[in-house]
């Protein structure tokens, strides 16, 4: 995982559509919270709004194309998904817990809200989202959100490498919230070890290269110092593992 910067300003369509459809589900909200609270009411939530394709670009743009919990990048078979950070729909504390309704409904629409994801990723993380004093959760519009204490990692708020740093192809936690985030999105699933390792296997090569100080020295060095660069899939495993 690696530092997000999203770009300041949100797509167009999360200023009109979303701020229309954020104030109208608050209404409905307001109206009648007993409903929600218990689930006989949802909320049905616009995919051509927060997951147009100017916000999905706009996403994959600032990510470089990649995921942004497991730098895979896996667009070129899968259409990915958006994240949204804060579940939108039905959130839990634990993965054994029931959800709990509703949702973080009013960021459904907002652009910090939002993130791209794989779909492994997206559909481990689902409304997963606990905090460091579950009491102090936001409920609903009138909640404050900065009274939560998240304990997964924000990539697009904080620097992941606090929390979370490689040891070879398997990560590991230097805080609670880093083991958190690593057990709720599944950063160490198989499939996902087996390819950072194969990546991981060229990079000791092509160390090996330059420290050898062959005649492929040069070329072998400029791929190393590539594989750290943002653009690249797994570039915090490639850092630590050269630095
Ligand atoms: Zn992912």
């Amino acid at each position: 995982m690696i530092r997000i910067y999203r770009p300041g300003k949100p797509p167009s369509i999360l200023l009109n559509k979303g701020e229309q459809s954020k104030q109208a589900m608050c209404r409905s909200y307001d109206n009648d919270s007993r409903s929600y609270d218990s689930g006989d009411q949802k909320f049905a939530f616009c995919k051509n709004i927060h997951s147009h394709k100017s916000v999905k670009d706009a996403l994959l743009k600032s990510q470089h194309g990649k995921c942004c919990y497991c730098e895979s990048k896996s667009t070129h078979n899968t259409f990915g998904a958006i994240d949204h950070f804060r579940p939108k729909g039905a959130v839990k504390q634990g993965l054994n817990e029931d959800d709990q309704l509703p949702g973080y409904y009013w960021l459904a629409y907002d652009w910090s809200n939002l993130l791209f994801c794989c779909d492994r990723c997206n559909v481990s993380k689902g409304t997963l989202f606990p905090l460091e004093e579950p009491a102090k959760r936001a409920r609903n519009h009138h909640d404050d959100l900065n009274a939560e204490s998240p304990l997964f990692v924000d990539p697009s708020q904080e620097r992941p490498e606090e929390h979370l740093r490689f040891h070879k192809e398997v990560i590991h936690s230097l805080t609670e919230r880093g083991k958190k985030t690593i057990d709720g999105i599944g950063l160490n699933r198989p499939h996902l070890v087996e390819a950072r390792l194969k990546r991981l296997r060229i990079l000791e090569c092509l160390k090996y290269i330059v420290l050898a100080d062959t005649d492929h020295q040069s070329e072998a060095e400029k791929l190393l110092g590539e594989s750290k660069r943002p653009c690249e899939e797994f570039s915090a495993m490639a850092r630590d593992f050269l630095d």
